[in-house]
């Protein structure tokens, strides 16, 4: 299946290592999918240990150069980056949602975001401040610098196959450090997008590569390899664990933004036309496939009803099409297996008394397209309750009080991103600093910007990004201890 270009030089079918378009060693590839037909984008190739292991130790040259530079160089490059990606973005999008399968107009916002990142890190390049601290004794001056941590490896999802990219590329390269980036295998396409526009925008070579291949091995390569001093995931809590857990041989400094279980509260004060559109917002966007996408509603009894036969009405005004068309709210599920987990979580609640309110079964469409689903009369004994579902299913729960409902929420591993609607400010305050997770949405369903501090709490992960924070991860602190001679 063609895609069709201003630019046709984006789509690339080899990786980009050590400034270099790259084939694997023994020829082998993968391919890659439109979600929404089933047809054939391409072949990218099916790389492991030996290309990363060339990836890393072209990192590794490049760094002293890189970190060399001033910051204020750096910040240009990544400025340049970030302006080219606007100038392609039609480009970008289109390519984006023929892999991916969210509607254009939400590829496109992505885009934007995802130049958001390049943008801030490269303004942010030049403040990456130290201290000075008061000494204890007389003859000494303490001296705090922030030093670039060193080669980084990222391991990104295909649900946003840019920004989940540029969120940790553009830190990286703004404090000193080379990246190297395995895309996920779904959406391998744009990530070399980004590459050809990074060697356009003048990043050196070596300073960030994009590895497609085998998970397994060139994640194995990444965390084993003590050249890489950090490594940055976004993905399933699972592959975190075990990433997190290969890192600890070479005690690597390690990032995690893992799964959610996200509630999403409506007290009995709210705006009840705002919560839907929250809801909607926070929970059928990119057809459910975000790890801050609600997972679980809870609604409290006095507005219940009213509440679902909003959020029903609401519901039946998208549109599930291919996303390349006009109007269409709902792209395709990745994969089969996103569709079965739907479905699973689907049969298991009804099983257990639930009632379908809207959608509930495939869509006519076929490949991964899925009704948007609402159920009503859930409760904490199915697996909507502490499974993610990853998809269009809004599970609603009924609750009587804000001690209840604060419990309800917080009962679970996860503690990434959390919302809830009220008018009443004490309550406000009160159950926003009571729910136990990293982000917390009061009265909006869409919390994601460059300039906030994105991530979870528990089992949702460790670090932050995105914002001033953002930076953090990718320098190490170095004290002077200046005596007098
Ligand atoms: P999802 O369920 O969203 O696909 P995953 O955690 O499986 O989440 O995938 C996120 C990223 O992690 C992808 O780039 C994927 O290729 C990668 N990945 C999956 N398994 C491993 C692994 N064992 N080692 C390294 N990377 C992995």
């Amino acid at each position: 299946e063609p895609i069709n270009l201003k630019d046709a030089s984006l789509l690339r079918t080899q990786a980009f290592i050590a400034g270099e378009w790259q084939g694997a060693a023994d020829g082998s590839t993968f391919e890659v999918r439109n979600p929404a037909t089933g047809n054939l984008l391409g072949t990218v190739p099916n790389m492991g240990a030996t290309e990363t292991r060339h990836a890393i130790d072209a990192a590794n040259r490049a760094w002293s150069a890189w970190r060399k530079q001033t910051a204020k160089q750096r910040s240009a490059v990544l400025r340049k980056w970030h302006d080219l990606m606007l100038d392609n973005a039609d480009d970008l999008a289109l390519i984006l949602t023929t892999e991916q399968g969210k509607p254009l107009a939400e590829a496109k916002g992505e885009i934007q975001y995802a130049a958001s990142f390049l943008e801030w890190f490269a303004e942010e390049a030049k403040r990456v401040y130290g201290d000075t601290i008061p000494s204890p004794s007389a003859d000494k001056r303490i001296v705090v610098v922030k030093e670039p941590v060193g080669v980084c490896a990222a391991i990104t999802p295909w649900n946003f196959p840019a920004a989940m990219i540029t969120r940790k590329v553009g830190p990286a390269l703004a404090a000193g450090c080379p990246i190297i980036v395995k895309p996920a295998e779904a959406t391998p396409l744009t990530a070399l997008a980004l590459a050809v526009l990074a060697k356009r925008a003048g990043v050196p070579a070596g300073v960030f590569s994009v590895v497609t291949g085998d998970p397994k091995a060139i994640g194995a390569e990444l965390t084993g390899n003590a050249t890489v001093r950090k490594l940055s995931f976004t993905g399933s809590t699972p592959v975190g664990r075990l990433l997190m857990a290969q890192c600890a041989p070479t005690v690597k400094k390690v990032s995690l933004e893992l799964g959610g279980n996200a509630p999403f509260i409506v007290f009995d004060d709210a705006d009840l036309d705002a919560a839907v559109a929250g809801a909607i917002a926070s929970k059928y966007r990119n057809s459910g496939q975000t790890c801050v996408c609600t997972n679980r509603f809870y609604v409290h009894e006095k507005v219940y009803d009213a509440f679902a036969e909003k959020l029903r009405a609401a519901v039946g005004a998208l549109k599930v099409g291919r996303g390349t068309e006009a109007g269409v709210t709902q792209g395709p599920l990745i994969n089969e297996a996103a569709v079965l987990k739907v479905e699973a979580h689907i049969e298991d609640a009804l099983a257990k008394g639930a009632k379908v309110v809207a959608g509930g079964k495939r869509h006519a469409l076929g490949h991964g397209f899925f009704e948007p689903t609402v159920l009503s009369g859930v409760t904490p004994a199915m697996k909507v309750a502490k499974e993610e579902t990853f998809g269009p299913l809004a599970p609603l729960f009924k609750f009587a009080s804000d001690d209840e409902v604060v419990h309800l929420a917080n009962d679970t591993e996860f503690g990434l991103a959390a919302y809830f609607y009220s008018r009443d400010i004490s309550r406000v305050w009160r159950v926003a600093e009571a729910l136990e997770y990293g982000m917390v949405g009061i009265n909006t369903g869409l919390i994601s910007n460059e300039v906030a501090p994105f991530g979870g709490v528990k089992q949702s992960g460790l670090g932050r990004e995105g914002s001033h924070y953002g930076i953090d991860d990718y320098v190490v602190i170095k004290y002077l201890c200046m005596g007098e001679v």
